[in-house]
């Protein structure tokens, strides 16, 4: 085994199969969210020049990957996700320590990237293209799916295996060779992902990490001529600056981004799973998920019982160490992370009525981390500031309506549009929530997180630019179509002729 994920030891990069030790003197010490104390990695800010090396050397892997059959760049994955599901908990135990979020949910992280590796080594079976009739006699139209060549990923920290994963996997599937830029934060993960992929028997050069800054080496992967696809996952302002970029450049680019998801609970709903559905969409993983529940918009005649009801919940919300046993609720991501938390918490008490939390949590359980108590606002105006902009923390802001047009337009009322539930027992309205609700992805009494393996995962408006990722539609991104036009009449045929 190589030492890249020691912790006593500077993290290198891997470098056309090779771990690779970096010139930079610039050193980021990352430290365990939960415990300060502890040193988790030390890694390098890679230069450009590395970058630079990294990219040449997915450029130089290209052609032989291509050439290689898909079944059998499927089969690597398929030894992917056997060493995996082996290391699961080890997996597991080390996103805790570098991320923070409880154990139960870093298992669940695993476990789908486990799954979505699987339904990508299947997909290299299932390349298709199409045959289509053509307009002349004797000639056979058909299309055929081909890589892009070098592909960049470049990825945040809150899901740092599964994120990594839905991009890595179905670029290489589909023949391209890829240069991953993790977030600075969370390193180890990143590099445990590309120890898998070498001992599953990737070729060297096929798979390229570098550890570093997006101003630097990942904006060398956006600059970069030899690159021809970005795929990009992180906030908005980022993504729609990497977009733009990419863009004057002709590279294919893909965006998620962030969101400010609602719930909307109408008064026939069951109250007791919407307030379940709503502490965990909006606390666990320290509300550190895209897909967060950060807005519920509930009828007024309920609204009462369920503040409530919620505030309840909250009180015995399970917050500390990710690692100990029962943890529903781990640290913020690092202390900037936390500060802006506390920030919009104070924001938020000029804008609603403060029901729970509202401050960093103390005591011998908390003090070496960056833990901040759920918290809960009620009676938020919907164009307030905590409840239009991404706070990224357990922050959940309560907008009491009148009735479903008002609850419609108010989860409407944001730039994102990533997921979003409703909790009714009306057929209709739930029928036209569906209908009129704009975000990429929707749920039906149950919370606006999760996603499966084989299912698309994206958003619209502000959250999202350019193709869903992950199930079969990843196709779309990871792969250029070319079309055929093959005439067997066996002589010049006359322009005019068919
Ligand atoms: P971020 O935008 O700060 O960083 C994301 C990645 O981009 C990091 O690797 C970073 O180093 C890199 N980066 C930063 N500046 C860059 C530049 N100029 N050029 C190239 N790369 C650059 O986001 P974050 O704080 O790591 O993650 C949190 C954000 O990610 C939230 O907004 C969250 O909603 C979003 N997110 C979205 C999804 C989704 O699928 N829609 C999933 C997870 C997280």
């Amino acid at each position: 085994m190589v030492t890249a994920t020691a912790t006593d030891q500077l993290c290198k990069n891997f470098i056309n199969g090779e771990w690779v030790e970096s010139k930079s003197t610039k050193i980021f010490e990352r430290r365990n969210p939960a415990n300060n104390d502890e040193v988790v990695a030390r890694i390098p800010l890679s230069t450009r020049e590395e970058m630079k090396r990294a990219i040449a050397a997915a450029k130089t892997a290209f052609p032989a990957w291509r050439d290689t059959p898909a079944p059998n760049r499927g089969k690597i994955l398929f030894k992917v996700v056997r060493i995996m599901e082996e290391q699961k908990e080890e997996l597991a135990r080390l996103l805790t320590r570098e991320e923070g979020k409880a154990l139960k949910d870093a298992l669940g992280e695993v476990q789908r990237a486990i799954n979505i590796a699987e339904f990508m080594a299947g997909e290299a079976r299932r390349i298709n293209g199409e045959t289509l009739p053509s307009e002349t006699t004797k000639t056979f139209t058909y299309t055929i799916r081909q890589p892009l060549g070098v592909v960049g990923a470049i990825t945040p920290w809150n899901f740092p295996i599964a994120i990594p994963i839905w991009k890595i996997t179905p670029a290489l599937v589909y023949g391209n060779t890829v240069v991953l830029k993790p977030a600075e934060l969370t390193p180890l993960c990143a590099l445990r992902i590309a120890e898998i992929f070498a001992e599953a028997g990737l070729p060297a050069g096929v798979l390229n990490v570098v550890l570093g800054t997006g101003e630097e080496v990942g904006d060398e992967l956006v600059q970069n001529p030899l690159v021809h696809g970005l795929s990009f996952t992180g906030s908005t302002d980022i993504g729609c600056k990497i977009y733009a970029s990419g863009a004057q450049q002709q590279k294919k680019v893909q965006c998620e981004m962030g969101g400010k998801n609602p719930v909307v609970i109408l008064a026939d709903a069951d109250l007791k799973m919407a307030v379940e559905s709503v502490a965990g969409g909006a606390f666990a993983s320290t509300g550190q998920r895209c897909t967060a529940s950060s807005r519920v918009v509930v009828e007024e005649q309920v609204a009462d019982q369920f503040v409530e009801m919620l505030v309840e919940r909250t009180r015995t919300f399970a917050v500390g160490d990710g690692l100990q046993a029962g943890m529903e609720m781990g640290p913020s991501v690092d202390e900037t992370q936390m500060n802006t938390v506390l920030k919009y918490i104070e924001i938020g008490k000029n804008e609603g009525e403060l029901r729970s939390g509202g401050a960093r949590l103390t005591g011998p359980k908390y003090d070496k981390g960056w833990f901040v108590a759920p918290t809960i606002f009620d009676k938020v105006k919907p164009n307030s500031r905590i409840a239009q902009e991404e706070i990224f923390g357990p922050v959940v802001s309560v907008i009491r309506v009148k009735d479903f047009d008002e609850a419609l337009e108010v989860a409407n009322s944001v730039r994102y549009g990533l997921s979003s539930s409703i909790y009714s027992t009306d057929s209709n309205k739930i029928f036209e929530f569906i209908d009129k609700i704009e975000t990429g992805m929707t749920h039906v009494n149950s919370p606006t997180v999760g996603g499966e393996a084989h299912v698309p995962f994206g958003g619209t408006k502000q959250s999202s630019i350019g193709p869903h990722e992950v199930g079969h539609g990843a196709m779309d991104f990871y792969t250029d179509t070319k079309v055929v036009y093959l005439d067997y009449t066996g002589r010049k045929r006359e322009s005019s002729q068919k």
